[in-house]
């Protein structure tokens, strides 16, 4: 059976997500992401109203048009998890092709709020749940499995499509983590067996973003027991005290809540995205928030909630709220700029439970943001957290479970994959023979 990879988003850099994988004459399509910096940079873009083409030509969506050199049809669209540089362009592609829509429960109900929100496309394709550890049937000899991966948003799985020549492991995005806050341990045992049985591996496509860094990422826990030693040393503080982070990392909103009450402060969340995320989190029963805890996305909410936490006293309350990164319309920004009721007193305390994306517009931005709070008087306390992809030692450990016989390096620019090859190489593998370093709207053939 022929076996074909088209690389097609995400090799040149992290964003817009997607490769196909052609097995004989049925196609599987894994991601399709959206590069928001390249809408960002725009001002007052409204992607929900552009054209496909418009997105591709900003470098925004990934160009698909690729795939009309791919011979077979598409079966399936398989988003890996719910973060938007996988899903972010769903609504804008997906109509194009006959096929489903494949995901977790979680990243399925992103999906359909994303299709909610387009205005310019009528998205029809069937949206199917299924979960880690199952498989389906794709054609007459391929099946896709998922296996249960653990990484900054729960549900996250990485497929696997089984051909007769080996199976093609997708491998974005992920940590190794034993000891998650929410959800299973990633999936070790299924990858170890999935390198052994049958044909073993035939291609494995990794996600290159911490290749570079020595040893291992830690896992959720440590980002935890991180957060609640910051939060305990600061109990007896009575004055306000301010929380950030991804708002689709539920884990980490999780645990912020759990201490927020610990020390004696009600957590309410602040912001669009974390209304959404964690909304949905809880009505999918993901997540268990105690009862009384407040979500706000409307701007005319959230300014009555912190007319009321500046009513109560600030000292009760801990806000969670978006703007991680200094986004320009988040509202720690806001609160940066004197722009909410929420007003910061010297020695108030800002906690950022995130890395700044090494990214130049969104250093600018948060530099920005940190310097507006810290002229009212805020402290800030950064980098509370831990990363959602693998360090050096988890790839070897990867390649080693998987033995896989081609290797894609994914998910970097050109610059962030060579320590992955260095790493690939030291295991063995060639550059131009078994290891592909690749380029956006490339084919791979691996087998006639
Ligand atoms: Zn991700």
């Amino acid at each position: 059976m022929e076996v074909e990879i088209a690389t097609i988003g995400g090799y040149e850099a992290v964003g817009r997500q997607m490769t196909a994988v052609r097995a004989g004459d049925d196609v599987v399509i894994f991601d399709m992401g959206l590069n928001l910096s390249k809408v960002l940079i725009h001002d007052n873009v409204e992607t929900e109203r552009m054209h496909s083409l418009d997105l591709i030509d900003m470098g925004a969506i990934p160009d698909d048009r690729v795939m009309s050199d791919l011979e077979g049809d598409v079966k399936a669209i398989v988003p890996t998890h719910g973060h938007l540089d996988h899903i972010g362009a769903i609504s804008k592609l997906a109509h194009r092709y006959d096929a489903p829509i494949v995901a977790t429960p979680f990243t399925i109900e992103l999906v359909k709020q994303q299709i909610k929100g387009e205005e310019k496309f009528g998205v029809q394709n069937d949206l199917q749940k299924m979960e880690a550890g199952e498989t389906m049937q794709i054609g007459e000899r391929t099946e896709l499995e998922f296996v249960n991966v653990t990484h900054s948003i729960i549900d996250a799985i990485n497929p696997v499509l089984h051909t007769p020549e080996g199976a093609v492991v997708y491998g974005l995005d992920k940590r190794m983590d034993h000891t998650p806050v929410l959800g299973d341990p990633i999936d070790m045992k299924r990858f170890r067996e999935i390198g052994r049985e049958g044909e073993g591996v035939l291609c494995y496509i990794e996600d290159c973003t911490n290749a570079g860094r020595k040893g291992r990422t830690p896992s959720e826990s440590v980002a935890r027991r991180h957060l609640k030693d910051v939060m305990q040393s600061i109990e007896h503080y009575d004055g306000g005290i301010v929380a950030t982070t991804f708002s689709s990392h539920i884990a980490r909103v999780k645990s912020l809540v759990e201490f927020a009450e610990d020390i004696g402060r009600q957590p309410v969340l602040l912001g669009r995205s974390m209304e959404k995320y964690s909304g949905t989190a809880e009505r999918l029963d993901f997540v268990d928030f105690p009862d009384d805890l407040g979500m706000y996305g409307h701007r005319k909410s959230v300014d009555r909630t912190f007319k009321r936490i500046m009513n109560e006293g600030k000292e009760n309350f801990l806000p969670i709220v978006t703007g991680h990164q200094g986004e320009p319309r988040a509202m720690l920004t806001r609160m940066g700029r004197g722009e909410t009721p929420y007003e910061l007193d010297d020695g108030d305390k800002v906690l950022f439970s995130a890395r700044v994306i090494p990214e130049p517009t969104n250093e600018g931005q948060r530099y920005q943001s940190e310097k507006l709070l810290g002229m009212q008087g805020a402290r800030i306390y950064d980098d509370i957290h831990v990363s959602g992809h693998l360090r050096e030692e988890g790839h070897y450990e990867m390649l080693q479970a998987l033995q896989p016989q081609h290797v894609i390096p994914a998910h970097q620019s050109l610059k962030g994959f060579a320590p992955y090859v260095d790493l690939a190489e030291n295991q063995g593998y060639k550059v131009g023979r078994d290891l592909h370093v690749t380029r956006n709207g490339n084919m791979i053939q691996l087998t006639e």
